[in-house]
């Protein structure tokens, strides 16, 4: 009830420019077009009314396709949860602890980042997801998880289909002479007669339509399987790398620090039961986080401050110095010889 109140709220029908993009037009061109040539080619094969299996295909496909489409939405219109605006903690003191946004003129909360194409700072960001033209965060990840599992499986039952009236409908039209082999691939059998027509455009849009299907199974399954390890170890794809920057960082100075993640639980069922709740809105509000134990709640931000800190110290700015007789430069690093005498010097600066 509450994803129904969110959607005939005035201020979220602005969402729907997402839709304008070319994100969500290829996904839901092909949800579609896998949708309706599965349902013609299943009124085809396997006729709903005839039997309780060909019922149950029909109702399972039309379920696929539902379900798909509702956490497709739910995780485009949904959305990721955006830190709010001016966005400050409640003790003055942890600003010191955590990063400022310009844009959006406030602290960045923990475990938040700012999306340029979004233009706000993102509660949880994972990825900026391009088909569905939002990011994938707090808010939408079980949705957005969901949407990644179903989508495979409604492929792989199409898919099926695909392939069975393909085969049956050549069966049907394959006879065989002396030396030949004959297949009729007009619009109709001659016996019996069929509901859909099933000619050589039919064929063709079946055989493009499972091209598909199988395409999206294997790629959104990837990213399923992507997105359940990030869940399983309470860890986006930024904090991962982000670990990564800290080991590095802890090598090459030897401070002797030891990291820890604060956010995995410890239990793949705890982290699981953050996204997953039994109420379909995942635990807490995307701004204070439970945490392992031994970790601070600003582990990973003041982390986060050490690298970036680290960051001004090991950049250098680069800069060429035009050379002329006579000219000496204090700092040469690598200098480019004309035909007679040096002509450029590359001056190497920290910053
Ligand atoms: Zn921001
Ligand atoms: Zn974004």
């Amino acid at each position: 009830m509450a994803k129904l109140d969110w959607f005939i709220s005035f201020e979220n029908l602005r969402e729907l420019r997402r839709l304008c993009h070319w994100g969500p037009l290829i996904a839901l061109g092909v949800i579609i077009i896998c949708s309706i040539v599965a349902v013609l080619d299943s009124i085809l094969w396997y006729w709903p009314l005839d039997s309780p299996g060909g019922s149950l295909n029909f109702l399972t496909l039309i379920n696929w396709t539902v379900m798909i489409l509702y956490n497709y939405f739910n995780a485009m219109f949904i959305g990721p949860g955006f830190v709010p605006l001016g966005w400050r903690p409640e003790n003055a003191q942890d600003c010191r602890f955590l990063q400022y946004c310009k844009v959006c003129e406030g602290y960045k909360a923990p475990r938040s980042h700012h999306c340029r194409k979004c233009n706000r700072c993102v509660m949880k960001m994972d990825h900026h997801c391009p088909w569905i033209n939002n990011c994938c965060g707090h808010r939408n990840h079980s949705s957005f998880t969901l949407f990644l599992l179903l989508a495979p499986l409604g492929c792989i039952h199409a898919s099926y289909i695909f392939i069975m009236t393909m085969y049956t409908q050549l069966y049907n039209r394959i006879s065989f002479g002396w030396n030949s082999v004959k297949i009729d691939m007009s619009l109709t059998r001659r016996d019996p007669a069929p509901i859909v027509p099933f000619g050589i455009s039919a064929f063709a849009v079946t055989l493009f339509a499972l091209g598909l299907a199988l395409g999206t199974t294997i790629a959104v399954g990837m990213l399923f399987c992507i997105q359940m390890k990030v869940i399983l170890r309470n860890k986006t794809s930024i904090e991962s790398w982000i670990e990564e920057k800290a080991k590095d960082r802890i090598q090459y100075y030897q401070t002797g620090e030891t990291f820890i993640f604060p956010y995995d639980l410890g239990s793949r069922w705890r982290n699981f039961r953050q996204v997953f709740t039994g109420s379909g809105a995942p635990e807490g509000d995307g701004i204070e986080w439970r945490l392992r134990e031994g970790c601070h709640r600003y582990t990973l931000t003041v982390e986060q401050l050490k690298q970036k800190a680290d960051k001004r110290v090991r950049s250098v700015s680069v800069y060429m110095l035009p050379l002329r007789m006579g000219l000496i430069c204090r700092s040469i690093h690598v200098v480019w010889y004309g035909p007679d005498h040096p002509i450029y010097c590359m001056c190497v600066y920290n910053i």
